[in-house]
């Protein structure tokens, strides 16, 4: 699924060379970067001098090239890396959510706060199921509360543009992951990503509800941090 490249190779293709390290320390490793890298974990072999040390291309933030692999190698492999530091995303960031439905449609009623138009439900369900090497526990069950899940924008220009863009999220597997719930304490569950929804129609009882007038601004703000921007809503 990803090209047939190595953790090395994903991770050299957003790396520019550093001739001569800073006197600075690794922030992967916490060890000098004029120094070996502190990981040391399985296939991890020597590197040479010149290609110890590398600078991320777009932001800047220098690591031991060993420390950048190592994370790269704890994550999902999916091609892309995140600047630890800044939270820049090279190449195209996605989740772990597992496998189910996105489905939405517009509902002839207002929200709370959006007098002036309908509004848009989308339904997410996820069945429970089994762990892929992706998830926490690989080969333990998970299960999946509450689901089908119902969340709410007002039919507005910028409301169909933050669907635009949740879909991309869905597509790319980032609305929800597998973990243990804030809210029940339940680990090995379905939870929420780091994108914030709107549960609740007419009321506001779990402060999941409307009036909210920074919340789109803000989904779309989340988005961005997962690497979703309104370019990607224009296809
Ligand atoms: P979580 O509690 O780990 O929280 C993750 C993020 O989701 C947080 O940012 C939180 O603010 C947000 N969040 C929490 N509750 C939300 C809600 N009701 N609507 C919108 N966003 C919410 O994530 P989680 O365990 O996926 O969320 C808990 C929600 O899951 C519950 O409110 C409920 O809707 C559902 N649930 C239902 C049952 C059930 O049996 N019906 C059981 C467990 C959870
Ligand atoms: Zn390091
Ligand atoms: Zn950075």
């Amino acid at each position: 699924a990803r090209k047939g490249k190595t953790p090395e190779e994903v991770v050299k293709k957003y790396l520019q060379k550093v001739k001569s390290p800073p006197e600075e320390d690794c922030t992967i490793c916490m060890e000098p970067l004029g120094g070996p890298s502190g990981y040391k974990g399985p296939g991890v072999g020597p590197v040479s001098r010149a290609e110890s040390v590398g600078r991320l291309a777009q932001c800047g933030h220098q690591y031991h090239f060993q420390c950048l692999v190592a994370m790269y190698n704890n994550g999902n492999k999916d091609g892309s890396l995140q600047c630890p530091t800044c939270k820049t995303i090279y190449g195209v960031k996605t989740g772990n959510q597992p496998a189910g439905k996105m489905e939405y449609h517009v509902i002839p009623h207002s929200l709370p706060g959006h007098p002036d138009c309908k509004t848009i439900r989308i339904i997410y369900n996820i069945p429970p199921g089994i762990q892929g090497p992706e998830h926490p526990n690989p080969g333990k069950p998970f299960t999946a509360r509450g689901f089908p899940r119902h969340c709410y924008l007002p039919d507005s220009e910028k409301g169909r543009r933050v669907l635009r863009l949740l879909l991309v999220a869905w597509d790319r597997r980032l609305i929800f992951s597998v973990g243990t719930s804030s809210t029940t304490g339940e680990s090995d569950t379905v939870i929420w990503n780091e994108v914030h929804h709107k549960t609740e129609f007419g009321s506001n009882l779990t402060g999941h509800g409307f009036p909210d007038p920074g919340h789109l601004d803000n989904v779309l703000e989340e988005l961005r941090a997962q690497g979703i921007t309104e370019d990607d809503g224009l296809m």
